[in-house]
């Protein structure tokens, strides 16, 4: 096969994102108003959420919502070892204590190492649908519903998943479900993020929570009601976003089929492990994830020798420096996390690759495996 240089990542971004960002420049308004009211409008609507809040990120949407939530010292939120590091970080700053429950073989958080770490001080679920494969909601609702847990979905990569036939964010189930909008994500404004929900009291306080804590405004009077933060996000971004919101069926009907091809095409291969998708549910593919035990490292570099740029998702967790001490602790202990981490590589998938893009790579993961 003639070699070919396959990145990563490439956004589908087009015209009409620059007609649209370029008519925001013109309009004299830059930052947060009416486009941005229209975003969060029509976002709602496609997720089936009453309501939706725009964010400057996904990082900052999770921050946001555990201190709408009212979550802060003393309380224990459990989450994900396999998750981006901004998942904790959100948690640690809320001033809250992250608890990491370990994975199933699918990379989701696994419900009965949840519940062997709900303590008296657990006061939030934070789920990860890694890749875009949604998380087992119905156990951990139930656990939510039993323990008196609130839930905030990380949903950076879960756009236009959906869990039992529900969109992700479409259940009133979750307190907070929180969407990324960075470079890399199936809709991106460069950076940005969303949070969705179904109480409108946790959507005022996060609209008020988002701008300063800024309450009531009269002409130019206004009062500070709240410590809040600076989060909100602007109508260039929100323009972008209401272009790229167009696509995302569009998007997700190529990622599947690629994903298919991938599954057709490396299905049968020794050594290797294919992503799962969770019964009933359907899978955004964000990530293509695959295990090739015992070689993973040797497989990264040999796709890159043939021209194609694999990357790993996640970097655990504990193996960072700055979670090393919490690491250690019993109650984070993530042994399959671990192991899943050294045997699986993420293929690039999305829509910007053409479908022979897609079969040069699975011919190079068939060399590479060997
Ligand atoms: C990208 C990502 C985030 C952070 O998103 P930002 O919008 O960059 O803050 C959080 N969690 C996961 C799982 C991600 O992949």
């Amino acid at each position: 096969m003639t070699p070919r240089s396959v990145p990563f990542h490439r956004p589908s971004v087009g015209e009409a994102e620059v007609a649209a960002v370029a008519a925001v420049m013109r309009s004299g308004w830059l930052t947060t108003g009416p486009v941005t009211a229209e975003f969060e409008r029509r976002f709602g609507e496609y997720v089936g959420a009453p309501s939706a809040v725009a964010v400057n990120s996904c990082t900052s949407g999770l921050q946001l919502a555990l201190a709408a939530l009212g979550i802060g010292p003393g309380d224990e939120v459990i989450t994900s070892p396999m998750t981006f590091c901004s998942t904790v970080l959100a948690i640690t700053h809320a001033g809250a204590t992250p608890v990491l429950a370990d994975i199933g073989k699918d990379g989701n958080l696994d419900p009965a190492s949840v519940e062997s770490r709900i303590t008296p001080r657990t006061k939030a679920l934070m789920p990860v649908h890694l890749g875009g494969n949604p998380c087992r909601m119905e156990a951990l609702w139930g656990l939510a519903g039993r323990h008196g847990l609130f839930v905030v979905e990380d949903a950076a990569h879960a756009l236009t998943a959906r869990y039992a036939d529900v969109a992700i964010g479409g259940d009133p189930r979750s307190d907070a479900v929180v969407f990324s909008f960075y470079a890399t994500k199936a809709l991106t404004t460069g950076e940005g993020g969303m949070i969705t929900t179904h109480r409108s009291d946790l959507c005022e306080r996060l609209r008020l929570l988002s701008y300063h804590g800024i309450g009531a405004r009269d002409d130019w009077q206004y009062s500070v009601v709240a410590e809040g933060f600076k989060f909100n996000l602007g109508d260039m971004q929100s323009a972008m976003g209401i272009e790229q919101l167009k696509m995302q069926d569009e998007l997700l009907e190529i990622r599947t089929r690629y994903a298919t091809i991938y599954r057709e095409e490396l299905g049968r291969l020794p050594g290797i492990v294919l992503p799962s998708t969770t019964e009933n549910c359907v899978n955004a593919w964000h990530l293509f994830r695959l295990g090739v035990p015992g070689v993973r490292d040797q497989f990264i570099q040999r796709m890159k020798e043939r021209g194609v740029e694999c990357s790993v998702h996640f970097i655990p967790v504990p193996l960072h420096p700055f979670f090393a001490e919490a690491a250690v602790r019993p109650e984070n202990a993530c042994p399959l996390a671990l192991t899943l981490y050294s045997q699986t590589v993420s293929l690039p998938i999305y829509p910007a690759m053409s479908e022979s893009d897609i079969r040069y790579v699975a011919e190079c993961v068939r060399e590479s495996v060997r």
